[in-house]
């Protein structure tokens, strides 16, 4: 029998279909599970959760939803605005190939771009063995011996190296000391990090003025290699004399030029930062891109940003995981080395698979082909009368062009070229692997006066040798582990790419039901933008009537969430949530100083926040104070009062999460709120879990003063395997002044500077979340928020009699996740959190988050997106388990050997010819019926972190250890 549709024959718009497939729950579902919680609507039951006295009074003003075609095209008119001109800007910004093998098998994969943070080792190790790569390629290329995996941009890099520096080294000035000629953007990031952690910056603008500085006191000098307008400099004496003062030595180095130049591991260089860029990650006016760090052996206990390792398991064989992650924001708090969370893992993987890819011979021959043509135009343009400033460079050359400068450039503008002026009456022209001899050939044109004879490319190119001067060449080997030097076919590549997919979950194979994450649908449609050459391939510091499609995305975008947020101004620039949160504290702080009360620096934070909140209050110069939370995981509002008296007269802030981190709505939000602001400090709230609020109720409405949104959980970037995200940061009227800036970008830095590289941050990805903004309109968003509520609701309710919710509201609801309480179940089987964690796995799914906010239980966020099928078999492993853990309690399989200790269980453990456990084989491999054709088996069984944290172990494995 037909269905028998709603709609009548011959209607002529197209329906919009897609809410309803971004919603995984059907209205039949929604009954069902209405039934289960034992509520008459989705709208009663949304009702009594949020209070009313934040509910919203008016709806979004959004755009009407539209068809994912209709939103397509929209986009792709916007995109138009948009020119592609050819890029010679430099400035840490390349034209770069991506290989079409990895743009299709990683970039646009969603095995790899829907996978997260790799928290369960078992399930990551493909990725993680990416990410290996990746640090070893940084340790080979900077010749360092420790590098991690990944660093936000290069300017954020630099600023942690300056604070790594800062906290490692013996001197105990205050004062960097920063070459003039590092990236521009590079020094303004420095500088507004340096201001609130009262660290002098000293810049160095001529070499008179570098010997100058480096005979003064410092703790920390930073140095661009080779220098933004193309400077090699011999560094080897100024580290030495660095060195003699106890202060460290950071080199901001090109890792392409460093497979000719001498690295800085080699002239004593104690921390490398700089970008991958260039390694096959598309311009994208200014990101996502992964930035790395290396350092010396001895600070590895205090760098910042994750750190694969290499361990074992529980078989004895290597297996990866996040090493030290004891130095990390979610433990340390605000004694973190940093507040990094989400870093830019895709990015890197792309990083590390270029280099896979081309090896160490390729990526030479890139780099000598680069340095040659950048030889080549010297030559060309010396014969024009255009001497270069200098007589070594890798791929770009400054020119000393006086009066002629803008002429110069606009001439470029005309024929599609963008150069760059990089000082007054100086132009510098950066080269990379995209350029071709026509590209010469034009250079040449603009610089040659007219009736001047074009140079030809043919005398120059016989024996043409790179720039770079003999003592500065290097001479030692690289990347010389197999993993570079074997997957050179498409065919191997392909292979190799998709074994380590194979080995881990991502979203296309399971529910990835994590609290605080929201890992929810990222649409096809939402990602098919990102790689459109009018998005891609743009530089960031093109002129901006060049980037008008992106001014457009960026104004609408931020119209959009201002709706969502109930806020009155919001920047992009932030490039994950961490950095959100610290722009937002820099805006308060800003404001504060602005009134003439700079001194209000405590910022009281509720023991249950995220790590990254004192991780990033600390960063800001804050000083943190711990407000209690009560029996029902609310925020102790008697603490909180009694410490806002206490510190009224330097009360700067209170940082909350709303809903709160234990998954509950609180009902004193407002008065919270209000007492704060009774005290002279205004609110920060976490907007991490938003995908429990957009159309229900706006914290820029209820109270809140500032918060940063995560558009990789509520507005659908995929999370990447642990980035790029963006973490917006959006305020109410009167900070609005308070956002930051960006001179390279053009916009004014007082009273608040850049807080990421490019001027709009990861810009790239932006087009996601305007897409899905896009197709859901008002109403769809605020039904995906209902439906998020209503699935945590159902699992909860579902799981109550096998494993009790710890926290919620009086009505006994949860908000958009739920919090179970594993700790009895210690007591009684001897079973832990992370023993069901891991249990899970041979299940076929990826587990909650473990352990937070509270140890010792599991964190459950089922998004809107899950369909109900999934959420029931989610559900049914969850009660499968529980019945294992009762087979322990009753004694029938003792506590030390039982299916959930031996979790997970490889397909090599079950295979083996004799089986000792008590438990049968079957029970082990833990096969759901409706899985038995699709199993997933884990790659290693379970991960010892104690055994890789005592020995610890960060680059690619000799072959030897697998024998
Ligand atoms: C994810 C999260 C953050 C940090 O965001 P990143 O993008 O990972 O830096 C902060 N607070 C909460 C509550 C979060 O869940």
């Amino acid at each position: 029998m037909l269905m028998q549709s709603a709609r009548p024959l011959g209607e002529l718009e197209n329906p919009n279909e897609f809410i309803p497939r971004h919603i995984g729950i059907s209205e039949a579902d929604e009954r069902h599970m209405l039934s289960v919680i034992g509520e008459a609507s989705r709208r009663a039951l949304v009702e009594g959760i949020v209070p009313r006295s934040i509910a919203r009074t008016r709806g979004m003003q959004l755009p009407p939803a539209t068809t994912e075609a209709a939103a397509l095209e929209e986009l792709r008119s916007i995109a138009s605005r948009n020119q592609v001109f050819r890029s010679f800007i430099g400035q840490g910004y390349h034209g770069t190939f991506t290989p079409g093998v990895i743009l299709r098998n990683i970039l646009e994969n969603p095995a790899w771009y829907t996978a997260y943070t790799p928290y369960q080792a078992e399930i990551s190790q493909g990725r993680m063995e990416a990410l290996v790569n990746f640090q070893t390629m940084v340790c080979d290329l900077t010749a360092m011996p420790i590098a991690n995996a990944s660093m936000l941009d290069e300017a954020t890099a630099a600023a942690e190296a300056m604070t790594l520096a800062k906290r490692s080294v013996k001197s105990r000035s205050n004062t960097i000391v920063v070459a003039g000629d590092c990236h521009p953007q590079v020094i303004e990031v420095v500088q507004t990090r340096a201001e609130p952690l009262g660290i002098e910056v000293v810049l160095a603008n001529s070499h008179e003025e570098w010997n100058e500085k480096l005979a003064g006191d410092y703790f920390a000098v930073l140095a661009q290699y080779p220098s933004t307008s193309g400077r090699i400099d011999d560094l080897k004496a100024d580290v030495e004399l660095a060195h003699t003062k106890q202060a460290a030595f950071i080199v901001a180095a090109d890792l392409l030029a460093l497979t000719l130049l001498v690295p800085p591991g080699e002239f004593g260089a104690d921390i490398v930062v700089g970008t991958t860029q260039r390694f096959g990650m598309p311009m994208g006016c200014g990101g996502p891109h992964a930035a790395y760090l290396a350092c010396r052996d001895e600070y590895k206990r205090s760098m910042p940003g994750r750190l694969v390792g290499v361990s074992v398991d529980a078989h004895g064989n290597p297996a990866y995981r996040l090493a030290l992650q004891t130095r990390e924001q979610h433990i340390r708090r605000e004694k973190a080395t940093s507040n990094i969370c989400t870093a830019q893992v895709l990015p890197a993987v792309v990083a590390s698979m270029y280099a896979v890819y081309h090896g160490p011979q390729g990526l030479k021959r890139i780099a000598q082909r680069v340095a040659s043509y950048a030889a080549i135009l010297a030559k060309g343009l010396e014969q024009l009368g255009h001497k270069p400033h200098r007589g070594s460079f890798f791929d770009t050359i400054t020119l000393n062009t006086g009066e002629a400068t803008d002429a110069l450039v606009a001439k470029g503008h005309a024929l599609h070229v963008n150069l760059r002026k990089s000082w007054e009456g100086f132009i510098s022209i950066s080269l990379d692997e995209t350029t071709t001899r026509n590209d010469l050939k034009l250079l040449w044109s603009i610089f040659a006066r007219p009736g001047q004879p074009v140079p030809d490319f043919a005398p120059f190119e016989k024996g043409v040798e790179p720039a770079i001067p003999q003592e500065l060449r290097r001479t030692s080997a690289f990347l010389t582990h197999p993993v570079f030097n074997t997957h050179h076919s498409e065919t191997g590549m392909l292979r190799y790419i998709r074994s380590l997919s194979d080995k881990d979950l991502a979203l296309d194979r399971t529910m990835i039901p994590l609290g605080s994450c929201t890992m929810k649908l990222n649409a096809t449609s939402e990602m098919i933008p990102i790689t459109w050459p009018e998005f891609a391939h743009v530089h960031p510091f093109a002129p901006r009537d060049q980037l008008q499609g992106y001014a457009e995305l960026d104004e609408q975008l931020r119209a959009w969430l201002c709706e969502a947020t109930g806020y009155a101004g919001i920047s992009l620039q932030p490039n994950a949530g961490s950095q959100g949160e610290y722009a937002g504290l820099l805006a308060i702080k800003a404001w504060h100083a602005s009134r003439g009360e700079a001194h209000r620096n405590v910022c009281l934070i509720p023991s249950s926040a995220h790590g990254t909140n004192p991780a990033s209050a600390q960063m800001a110069g804050m000083q943190v104070v711990v407000t209690a939370c009560d029996d029902n995981g609310n925020v102790d509002l008697a603490d909180l009062k009694a410490k806002c008296e206490q510190h009224a007269d330097k009360l700067s802030c209170v940082m909350i999460t709303y809903p709160s981190t234990h998954g509950v709505f609180e009902e004193q939000v407002k008065e919270l709120c209000a007492i704060v602001h009774r005290h002279g400090g205004r609110v920060y709230v976490d907007g991490a879990n938003m995908n429990a609020l957009v159309g229900v109720a706006a914290p820029g409405e209820f109270g809140g003063d500032v918060s940063h949104l995560n558009l990789h959980k509520t507005f659908c970037i995929p999370h990447g395997g642990g980035g790029p995200g963006v973490g917006p940061v959006c305020v109410v009227e009167d900070l609005v002044p308070f956002l930051p800036g960006h001179k390279a970008g053009g916009l004014a830095t007082h009273p608040v500077g850049a807080v990421s590289a490019a001027p709009l941050g990861n810009a790239a990805v932006l087009p996601i979340s305007w897409m899905y903004c896009r197709m859901m309109g008002a109403e769809g968003l605020t039904q995906a928020t209902e439906v998020a509520i209503l699935s945590a609701n159902y699992i909860s309710a579902r799981l109550r009699d096998h494993y009790p919710t710890l926290y919620a509201s009086a009505n006994g609801h949860v908000a958009h996740e739920c919090i179970l309480d594993l700790r009895p179940l210690k007591e009684s089987s001897g079973v832990t959190a992370e023993d069901v964690a891991k249990r899970l796995i041979d299940y076929g799914f990826h587990a909650p988050t473990l352990s937070f906010p509270v140890p010792g239980t599991l964190m459950v966020e089922p998004t809107e997106s899950e369909t109900l099928e999934e959420i029931d078999r989610f559900i049914a492993a969850m009660i499968a388990i529980r019945e294992e853990i009762r087979r322990v309690e009753a004694g029938e399989w003792s506590q030390e050997d039982n299916p959930l200790k031996n979790a997970p269980h490889t397909a090599a453990a079950l295979m083996q010819g004799e089986w000792t456990h008590a438990y049968p084989r079957e029970a082990g491999a833990a096969v759901l019926d409706e899985r038995r054709h699709a199993k997933y088996w884990p790659p290693v069984g379970r991960v010892d972190n104690v055994y890789g944290d005592r020995n610890l172990f960060c680059s690619c494995v000799p072959m030897s250890a697998y024998e």
